[in-house]
């Protein structure tokens, strides 16, 4: 049966997290601490359950693993995409994550580039994103003087912009933000600053120096890219990136939209409004907070309602 595959997923309870992953999506949350939702995700640190259907049950690394045809019989040892909602009720860490080489073998998992779209900003909340040392000597002397205002670019972000994070990116989400993060199959997370925080038991949470000072891209400045519109009827679809790690879509949904898969699978969140989607004949009703994938099985599929969507494709 042509059929998505509806997810239940993963919370994670964060220093930086709140309570709006209740209030704006309707997870129920296990604590006031929650900073993410990993919506569709086969990492070990959190792997989502289908919900529907014939593979109902069934874990997404398992199905990945054992049910490939599902997924275009596409190679790799483990599922490469990882959608998460954050929620930012304070700053995460200024951070950077390495490039799959170094992940590969000091890690050993991949690494991560990811990218945002701002589902929500409070006015006047700002990212980090990229630095501002010339060279990786300017970049430790820097880091190893506390000179953040030096180096850290800052940037003021709202509700609907879009931003590429690739591997090697000095960063970290503001302060009332709400994002969707689509990004590579990883965990790794180098810390360079913490704003000296200290965690319930009192601790200071590990800052990773050298490997920061590894993995940093320099220069360390980023430019936006150009998104691509295109109007369908009443609907509006923008392609914000196609990367070698995915391609990432918003999809403005206005009455009736057929769509057509033209690659191996798609993975796609309901981050507004409520509809249905309807493939051969069958129907299922959509609400904001959903999150689903796309088998390789599916090749049309009409969407109807008032919705925004985020879809993702893997890369090439
Ligand atoms: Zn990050």
């Amino acid at each position: 049966m042509l059929e998505p595959l509806f997810l239940n997923s993963v919370l994670q309870n964060k220093i930086w997290g709140g309570t709006r992953l209740n209030s704006v999506f309707g997870y129920d949350l296990p604590s006031d601490k929650v900073g993410e939702y990993w919506a569709i995700s086969a990492h070990p640190n959190g792997v989502s359950t289908v919900a529907n259907g014939e593979f109902a049950g069934r874990k997404l690394d398992e199905l990945w693993a054992n049910n490939r045809e599902l997924f275009g019989n596409v190679k790799g040892d483990v599922f490469p995409l990882l959608t998460k909602i954050l929620d930012a009720e304070d700053w995460l860490s200024v951070q950077v994550h390495p490039d799959d080489a170094y992940g590969l073998k000091h890690e050993g998992e991949l690494g991560k580039t990811e990218c945002w779209y701002i589902i929500d900003a409070e006015p006047g909340a700002q990212i980090i994103y990229g630095h501002h040392a010339k060279t990786r000597e300017e970049l430790t002397q820097m880091i190893n003087d506390a000179r953040w205002d030096d180096l850290l670019t800052k940037v003021t972000v709202k509700k609907g912009d879009f931003f590429y994070v690739p591997a090697g990116t000095i960063h970290a989400i503001g302060k009332g933000i709400m994002i969707l993060e689509t990004q590579q199959s990883s965990d790794t997370t180098y810390r360079i600053y913490d704003f000296d925080r200290k965690d319930d038991e009192g601790n200071l949470r590990e800052l990773h120096i050298k490997q920061t000072i590894d993995v940093t891209s320099i220069p360390g400045t980023l430019s936006a890219q150009e998104p691509t519109i295109t109007q369908v009827e009443g609907s509006t679809l923008t392609t914000f990136v196609q990367t070698p790690f995915f391609n990432v879509d918003k999809w403005v949904v206005n009455g009736e939209l057929p769509l057509s898969m033209d690659e191996p699978y798609q993975l796609v969140s309901v981050i507004e409004g409520n509809g249905s989607i309807v493939i051969d004949e069958n129907k299922w009703d959509l609400t904001k907070g959903q999150h689903f994938i796309l088998p390789n099985t599916i090749k049309e599929f009409v969407l109807d309602g008032q919705m925004e969507i985020i879809a993702s494709t893997p890369g090439k």
